[in-house]
């Protein structure tokens, strides 16, 4: 049976943050999509105005290393979004002990993921929930960013009732000590725990909890100074926590290169001010210097 009279439904992907996700075909053009089904319960003006207009804005959003959002339309008491299918992602990637990744992979990966956040940031959109999950790779290796500013359209998601709490793991600083005014720092950060995440091939800053997740960073790069992050002390939850040292860079990704690390420094700052954008990290000399980034239908991809 037919959805919209246009999706011929299939099987359920999986259940995400918002809602149940299923493939589907897309009788107008033939093409495999995923649809995410989004609860919004009974509304009488019909659907949230402001929501839509966020998300005709989604639409327009159009890059390679972004996930397509094809159409949205409201279905019964659910909002439905239209996205292009993905073969796999991230996660998946990370996980499969038969792949090993070269350098050269890793740097395509973190370049193509750098390259989705830099044209969204430069729309002033941030993602605010990048894990590995959301790194979508398509049958020509191509890496997609998933859910781009759903966050702020449909409000932090309620993870009580999802399995995901992996988010955590990827939090900048000033979020975690409850900071409500953030930048497009918060995604470099995230893009810099999944840079680690390739190097390592674990989850590199593995917190239990909101505050153990602090206690993790500051394990690793050290209780960040006044002199480092100015205006830490006015962020809600901001606490005093006892000095502790952190640990050099290179001793916690030893595998990794001196241009790899400088990078890493950088999108780790403590200050978000202080913060490589996405836009400069491209720049960086990781990216000039050996090995180029693989080609990306040259990529290892799980069978
Ligand atoms: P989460 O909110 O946990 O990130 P999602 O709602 O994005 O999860 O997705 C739920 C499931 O649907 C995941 O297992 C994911 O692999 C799958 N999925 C999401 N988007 C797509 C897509 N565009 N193509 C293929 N599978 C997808």
């Amino acid at each position: 049976k037919k959805v919209a009279d246009r999706y011929l439904k299939g099987v359920t992907l999986g259940e995400g943050t918002y809602g149940v996700v299923f493939k589907a075909i897309d009788t107008k053009t033939d093409q495999t999509v995923a649809i995410k089904k989004i609860r919004i319960g009974k509304q009488k003006e019909g659907v949230n105005f402001t929501a839509l207009r966020e998300i005709k804005l989604l639409k327009e959003l159009k890059h390679p290393n972004i996930i397509e959002l094809i159409d949205a339309f409201p279905h019964k008491e659910n909002l439905h979004l239209v996205f292009e299918f993905m073969e796999t992602d991230m996660e998946a990637v990370i996980r499969d002990r038969n792949i090993v990744l070269s350098p050269a992979d890793i740097k395509s990966y973190i370049q193509m993921t750098l390259k989705g956040l830099a044209f969204c940031h430069k729309k002033w959109v941030l993602h605010r929930d990048m894990k590995p999950n959301n790194l979508l790779i398509g049958p020509r290796g191509q890496l997609k960013l998933a859910d781009f500013g759903l966050a702020r359209i449909f409000g932090s998601p309620d993870r009580r009732f999802t399995h995901q709490v992996f988010a955590r793991w990827y939090r900048a600083p000033e979020l975690l000590f409850g900071a409500k005014q953030y930048g497009p720092g918060v995604d470099v950060w995230a893009a810099a725990c999944i840079f680690g995440e390739l190097l390592l091939r674990r989850p590199f800053l593995q917190g239990d909890s909101d505050i153990d997740q602090l206690g993790k960073i500051f394990a690793a790069f050290g209780t960040p100074k006044l002199a480092q992050w100015p205006d830490m002390v006015y962020l809600p939850d901001y606490v005093e926590y006892q000095n502790v040292p952190g640990k050099p860079l290179r001793a916690l990704f030893p595998m990794a290169g001196d241009d790899a690390l400088d990078l890493l420094s950088r999108m780790f700052a403590y200050d978000p001010k202080v913060r490589i954008s996405a836009e400069q990290a491209l720049e960086h000399r990781y990216f000039a210097s050996g090995p180029p980034p693989t080609e990306p239908v040259l990529l290892p991809r799980p069978r």
